[in-house]
């Protein structure tokens, strides 16, 4: 949550180079970063955490080989390595050159400590509240008071967003005990991952044995479920099964923890200055919970960043390949827990441990993926991948819906080309009444942002007042008006198009180059009848030969489809096939198509999403402005042809678009102010 405004006039405690929210994992891994490469020298750092971070709460367990960097940098808080690894009781399999490692979190927590002793840091005992961007960096609001920062790295918990329709939110909970046993355990260099051997109960559930000397072995019992596993339930299946393995023991110490386990998207403030960390930055892998090493790498990262006094952008996250992997594992883990086991059992049995890290840690190829995922059972996979498909093809409905409606007209247009004009006028009118108009009629909600709002009378003023600025500048420079019209217009478009393909990628470059890019399309596509409409305005005309249209064309055509394959977008990808058809049609028609098949369908959902509201309530809200559109329309051609004596359909075209530049200007602006919003 943001700070309202008020946090400006509280008095700033204190200003920092540097704050790190929470004194954990991933705090440390970077503190030790920016120390080995001298940053912390001369820099004024806090640490914020209510914690005082004294118990050994968590162990943080990894495979490495043993010629990683974080083999060598983390070795000190190695409290055991295991060069074999047994899963589901199997026979143990050599790591060879790497290893399965033991970190117990306190020795990371001490280090924090000396490195904040001897670099002098403060350290805040209290909580952050809320985070606010600051004139020079960031501001906290904690209990203790505000403090300021330039850069402030966030390492809170990740809170996750409501998850899609192929999404879920999984929990990883373990409760374990460290025990003593009362025999002597010598198989020290072995860790048991998975043990299968305990009762389901409608999860997926399984045990760990870490032996940590002949005479402490941490066993622990794993959950991966929708419900967090409780002690009353863990107790008695670890001590039947730390009995019936070990025999009598002692019980040192107990363990227990969460790890949340979802690839929906994590809420966090985006603004200069705040860095997410750790599980914040979604350094925790959905399907595993491991998240040590990316954070180690995380560091890393932003401390050769530092380094180089670059701006600080977050490590590359995990590709959509294996984002997607870790979709459908926790969609079956969610829908049939059951069906755990036997994929983990097959996914060990069937391929080499070694391999399997590699694949889940994102680092094996395609080819080798295919191979591991042929070894799993596949009904459960295609059965999640058909809400996946649905998921994926339901975002590209309309996009194919407006393909598929341009080649029928373009068929029409063909093989019936005496009634191809009529039917275009009909489909056309249909669709811009239906969502053309409506999707433009809804811009008094967007002052508001609540779609329950009525109208201010001082938004109608500003709106009508813009318009007839507009109308202004028609009749005072026809040139600078058109040119203005088109700068808008290409900005709006864009960043509809982008909000809706690439929301996260979305920029202002993006968006000009795009707007740029459909404009060129549309109109140098339709050169001549585009000259016939500028001719009425008045204004200047587009002069290419036939040879440098049809060059030009071709060459933005290409450029657009490569670029839609680079950004892997296939609805930028069929958008760009639709005005590729468009070149063939009438230019309104190819507008009409793009405006009303993809402009206004994705602005409609946008407004729809942004003020959480439904298509009729929406539709009900329009109605007035739709209503006042429709009638300044229709008073517009009766005074066209009784009052101004236009006959000509080119001179009507031509004053239709004023009417339209003139109403889209106040409509852009307050899109505008929506989508930053
Ligand atoms: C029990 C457990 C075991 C795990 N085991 C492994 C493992 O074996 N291998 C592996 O790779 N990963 C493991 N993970 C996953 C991951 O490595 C850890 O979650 C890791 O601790 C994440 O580091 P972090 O810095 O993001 O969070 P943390 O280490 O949890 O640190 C976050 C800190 O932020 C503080 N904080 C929270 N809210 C605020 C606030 N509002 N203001 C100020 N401070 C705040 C907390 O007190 C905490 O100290 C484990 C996770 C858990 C929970």
């Amino acid at each position: 949550m943001l700070l309202d405004s008020k946090i400006h006039n509280l008095e700033v405690k204190g200003n920092f180079d540097y704050i790190f929210i929470g004194a954990g994992a991933s705090s440390t891994l970077l503190l030790r970063s920016l120390e080995s490469r001298g940053l912390l020298a001369n820099k004024k750092i806090a640490l914020v955490d209510s914690d005082d971070k004294t118990n050994n709460d968590k162990t943080y367990c990894f495979w490495t080989s043993m010629d990683e960097s974080i083999a060598q940098d983390c070795q000190q808080f190695f409290s055991q390595s295991w060069s074999k690894i047994s899963v589901n009781r199997q026979e143990p399999e050599s790591l060879d050159h790497s290893r399965y490692v033991h970190i117990p979190s306190l020795s990371l927590y001490d280090e924090c400590r000396r490195i904040m002793k001897e670099h002098d840091l403060s350290r805040m005992f209290t909580s952050v509240i809320d985070i606010h961007k600051a004139e020079n960096g960031v501001q906290l609001k904690t209990t203790e008071g505000v403090f300021q920062a330039n850069i402030v790295f966030d390492s809170r918990p990740p809170v996750f967003a409501p998850p899609a329709k192929n999404q879920v939110i999984l929990w990883q909970t373990f409760i374990g005990h460290i025990i003593s046993p009362a025999i002597s355990y010598e198989r020290l260099d072995c860790v048991d991952l998975m043990d299968f051997g305990i009762p389901q109960d409608g999860f997926t559930q399984f045990m760990y044995v870490l032996p940590l000397s002949n005479n402490r072995i941490l066993v622990e019992m794993t959950r991966f479920g929708s419900e967090q596993i409780t002690a009353s339930v863990a107790e008695p299946v670890l001590s039947e099964y730390i009995q019936k393995r070990f025999g009598d023991y002692e019980l040192i110490d107990t363990e227990k923890g969460s790890i949340p386990m979802s690839t929906a998207k994590i809420v966090r403030e985006n603004m200069a200055g705040l860095i997410p960390i750790g599980g914040q930055s979604g350094a925790i892998k959905p399907s595993t919970g491991y998240a040590f090493k990316k954070m180690y790498q995380a560091a890393e990262h932003i401390a050769e960043q530092l380094v180089r006094k670059k701006q600080i952008t977050p490590l590359k996250v995990e590709s959509k390949r294996f984002q997607f992997y870790d979709r459908l594992l926790l969609m079956i883990l969610f829908h049939q827990p059951n069906l755990g086991r036997q994929i983990f059992t097959m996914l060990f049995k069937k391929n080499k441990v070694f391999s399997v890290f590699r694949f889940l840690e994102g680092r094996t190829t395609i080819l080798q993926d295919i191979r591991i995922l042929l070894s799993l059972p596949f009904r459960p996979f295609l059965r999640v991948l058909r809400t996946e498909l649905n998921v994926s093809i339901k975002g590209l409905l309309v996009p194919i819906f407006t393909l598929c409606l341009s080649i029928l007209l373009l068929l029409i247009q063909t093989f019936a080309s005496s009634y191809s004009s009529s039917i275009q006028l009909i489909i056309f009118s249909l669709g811009f009444l239906a969502v053309g108009l409506p999707h433009g009629a809804v811009d008094h909600l967007l002052e508001s942002g609540i779609h329950t709002k009525g109208v201010k009378l001082s938004f109608l003023w500003k709106y009508i007042g813009i318009s007839l600025a507009f109308l202004c500048l028609w009749y005072l420079s026809p040139n600078a008006a058109l040119i203005s019209f088109l700068a808008y217009s290409i900005w709006h478009f864009g960043q509809c198009d982008f909000r809706e393909w690439s929301p996260g990628s979305s920029n202002a470059v993006k968006n000009i180059l795009w707007g740029t890019i459909l404009f060129g399309i549309l109109l140098i596509g339709h050169q001549t009848e585009t000259n016939t409409i500028l001719s009425s305005l008045h204004t200047f005309k587009f002069l290419f030969s036939a040879d440098q249209v049809s060059i030009g064309t071709s060459s933005i055509l290409i450029f657009a489809f490569l670029w839609s394959i680079y950004e892997r977008k296939a609805a930028f990808f069929l958008s760009v096939c639709m005005l590729s058809v468009g070149i063939f049609l009438p230019l309104l028609s190819a507008f009409s198509l793009y405006f009303i098949g993809q402009h206004s369908l994705n602005g409609w959902r946008h407004l729809k999403l942004g003020l959480h509201t439904t298509n009729k309530e929406l539709f009900v809200k329009s109605l007035p402005f739709n209503l006042g559109a429709i009638s300044l329309l229709l008073i517009f051609y009766w005074s066209s042809e009784n009052i101004l004596h236009v006959k000509n359909n080119a001179e009507i075209t031509s004053k239709f678009f004023i009417f339209l530049s003139c109403i889209s200007f106040p409509h852009i602006i307050w899109m505008h102010k929506f989508y930053k919003k």
